[in-house]
């Protein structure tokens, strides 16, 4: 039995699909103005793992997962217009299109790098305004919405028994605590837009409301409604959605499809941190998951980093982390190049998995069966997760070459001729075969700093050369 935390109903709750034959989930994606940062890399790698789970529960063509894309937003616009005051050709409309399309295919190198698969489904905003538009007539016919100068208003009073469920507020707590937009239209300050009027020049559709563009809650719930149906299993995302967004996503497919109960269980990450702070351009803490790639940090060590801490847990992305995480991999992976067998999923492991996604109880789980030998348990639980996804990553393959008595070991991806790290261990052997032990200490320490480790073995001297291992640098010692 998976249990899963429902944010609706603040209890962990048995996990029961109401189609076990398909296991339906949505989650919000990203709005597609520019690189993904590191902290949207969180819920992608938490619901990957979810949808790994309940692939491996209840089989894998029996569970549709839907992210969608936003490509209508006000940030993609901007980065148009700024091209085109640069210069560049095209109409707006294909400036913005280019800027989507190009972002897309950023977010799916960096998250295919991660090793996160592919949802079954992910929908772009601009592809289902036809059900976004035929969504809202249906809730301006029931009576929760109406319109006004051009907008198309949620009208929160109509639905006064359902509205703020989910983040346990009330309309009127909402209306005290929130920043809300103060509009002349609206009804109630808590009435949220649906659809709005647009500029001329910016991307717009033709609507019984005149020439506009919907607003981004009615995206998801008319996204979700076409791919997934009335009700679904699970919806997820960051906390950060939970309100408005989530809320007005409910109270929008509840009231559109009251036969329905839209998504049963609610699932929220908490936010990512980097060194205790939050992250922000103006801290300089900023970065994206690309650019931790281009500075060579594996995929793999991202993601690994990210499941060691519980999703509803804020995490902190550090560098201590980062290292403990490769040093982890690395003996994991040299573990499972040594060794044929086929994966077995341990049920100790599983079992974490499943109350909840304990994520690391799942990784402290595989450091036991790395340390107990049971190759086959911790390959099993390595592609759970998703660390390991066929082959061992190259950057993890190590060669341990025999260059005349001394064991060489390098990662495949430092390209440095073997030899010269040959010799150097030779020269360290001889000095501790004649006892200069000073001598030898201060080489291995001078080496060391250049992150090359000496050792010696039953076989003979190994040494070991790091990734930041510069082969230059050898030069000096001699
Ligand atoms: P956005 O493109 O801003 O709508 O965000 C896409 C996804 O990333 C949403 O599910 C957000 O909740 C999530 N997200 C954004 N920032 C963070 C963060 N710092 N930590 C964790 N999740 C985040
Ligand atoms: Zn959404």
């Amino acid at each position: 039995m998976i249990r899963l935390y429902n944010t609706k109903t603040r209890q962990k709750e048995d996990f029961a699909p109401l189609d076990p034959a398909n296991v339906r989930m949505y989650v919000c994606g990203p709005t597609v103005y520019d690189r993904a940062h590191l902290g949207n890399a969180r819920p992608v790698l938490v619901f990957d793992v979810l949808y790994r789970l309940l692939r491996h529960h209840y089989g894998e063509t029996n569970v549709t997962y839907v992210r969608n894309f936003t490509d209508v937003d006000d940030r993609i616009n901007e980065t148009a217009q700024k091209r085109k005051a640069a210069g560049a050709e095209g109409t707006m409309e294909e400036l913005i299109h280019a800027r989507s399309n190009e972002t897309i295919r950023w977010y799916h190198e960096d998250m295919d790098a991660l090793g996160a698969l592919r949802p079954t489904h992910e929908p772009r905003a601009t592809e289902y305004i036809p059900q976004m538009v035929a969504m809202i007539e249906g809730l301006i016919g029931k009576g929760h919405a109406y319109d006004a100068e051009g907008h198309v208003l949620f009208a929160v009073d109509s639905w006064k028994e359902g509205y703020g469920k989910l983040s346990g507020r009330s309309v009127e707590d909402m209306i005290a605590g929130a920043r809300v937009e103060v509009a002349p239209y609206k009804k109630n300050p808590m009435d949220f837009v649906l659809w709005k009027p647009s500029d001329d020049d910016l991307p717009g559709w033709d609507s019984p409301w005149g020439r506009g563009r919907p607003g981004w809650h009615i995206e998801c719930s008319a996204m979700a409604h076409e791919l997934l149906g009335e009700s679904f299993d699970i919806h997820g995302g960051g906390i950060d959605l939970q309100f408005p967004h989530h809320e007005n996503e409910i109270a929008q497919s509840c009231c559109a499809h009251p036969e329905g109960e839209f998504a049963r269980v609610w699932m929220h990450n908490e936010m990512l941190q980097v060194e205790g702070k939050k992250m922000s351009k103006s801290l300089g803490n900023f970065f994206t998951v690309h650019d931790l790639l281009e500075q060579g940090v594996p995929g793999e060590v991202i993601r690994f980093v990210m499941l060691s801490t519980h999703y509803r847990k804020p995490m902190d992305w550090t560098e201590k982390k980062r290292e403990e995480a490769e040093a982890t991999l690395r003996k994991w992976f040299s573990q499972l190049e040594a060794s044929l067998v086929q994966s077995n999923v341990p049920n100790t492991f599983l079992e974490l998995l499943k109350d909840d996604l304990n994520s690391p109880g799942g990784l402290a789980a595989l450091h036991r069966l790395s340390d107990s030998g049971d190759v086959a348990g911790l390959r099993g639980g390595l592609e759970i997760l998703g660390l390991l996804n066929g082959q061992v990553p190259d950057w993890a393959k190590t060669s341990g070459i025999s260059l005349e008595g001394v064991n060489v070991i390098a990662s495949i991806n430092v390209s440095q001729p073997l030899e010269p790290l040959a010799k150097i261990a030779r020269r360290w052997q001889a000095m501790r075969d004649e006892k200069k032990f000073e001598d030898s200490d201060g080489l291995k320490t001078a080496l060391n700093e250049l992150g090359i480790e000496l050792r010696s073995t039953k076989d003979g001297p190994e040494i070991e050369a790091s990734r930041a291992f510069d082969p230059a640098k050898l030069e000096a010692l001699k």
